[in-house]
């Protein structure tokens, strides 16, 4: 586990799919779940920092791609965490509906993700009482339902994947896996004016506090900006 700011903190050592946790005096929040096999590292991680499971009471989801719910059926059952999400990705959450694709151009093959029940949906874009207040922020295109949040107090955004950040560099996200790419750049557009000064992503190191320019310049070199 690596601390970024007082009471925010990544998980180490996942493969793919970062995960976040946010502590507060009444539990923890977790930010997405990672691929499959993160969960055992997740909690193992957990208790090394002192955190018993039940410590976890919520995990948020920002969009239900593999890659970032797919430990969420051990992480739901070995904490007892609800788990929140877009009304939009709770059926793919459930493992109701199939993963929404790109309309044309490549595909990946049809895939439905192991099922975890949804707790509770976002209700627009509410500001939820975590960290004092984190505003849910809707950011579809990569997923219909995809959502970001936004810590106005410290200008941090927690991205999902409207962005991926590779090799130190902010790319868009994958196009075979991004069901709308229009929709999402103007959803880049979106988090481009909060101006946010840190970036966490969901592919990629932290941008602590220096993030407005090379955001900025990302943003003119994908022509949103
Ligand atoms: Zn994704």
């Amino acid at each position: 586990m690596q601390q970024i700011l007082p009471q925010i903190y990544t998980f180490t050592g996942l493969i793919a799919g970062r995960v976040y946790m946010l502590q507060d005096a009444d539990g923890l929040t977790l930010v997405d779940s990672s691929i499959a096999n993160a969960g055992d590292k997740i909690l193992a991680q957990l208790k090394a920092a002192g955190h018993e499971p039940s410590a976890v009471k919520r995990i948020l989801i920002t969009h239900g791609h593999p890659d970032h719910v797919g430990s969420l059926p051990q992480l739901r059952a070995a904490t007892g965490a609800e788990v929140w999400a877009h009304p939009l990705e709770k059926p793919v959450i459930q493992g109701e509906q199939s993963v929404v694709r790109p309309t044309s151009g490549f595909r990946p093959p049809d895939t439905k993700v192991k099922p975890t029940t949804v707790d509770r949906t976002f209700n627009g874009e509410e500001t939820l009482p975590i960290l004092g207040g984190l505003q849910v922020i809707n950011t579809p295109g990569h997923a219909p339902g995809h959502v970001s949040f936004w810590h106005p107090a410290h200008k941090l955004l927690i991205t999902g994947d409207v962005i991926f950040y590779l090799m130190n560099k902010m790319t868009l996200p994958f196009a075979f896996f991004t069901a709308d790419m229009d929709e999402n750049k103007r959803s880049i557009q979106k988090v481009l004016a909060l101006k946010p000064e840190t970036l966490l992503f969901g592919h990629g190191q932290p941008i602590v506090k220096t993030a407005a320019a090379p955001l900025q310049a990302f943003a003119q070199r994908i022509g949103v900006a």
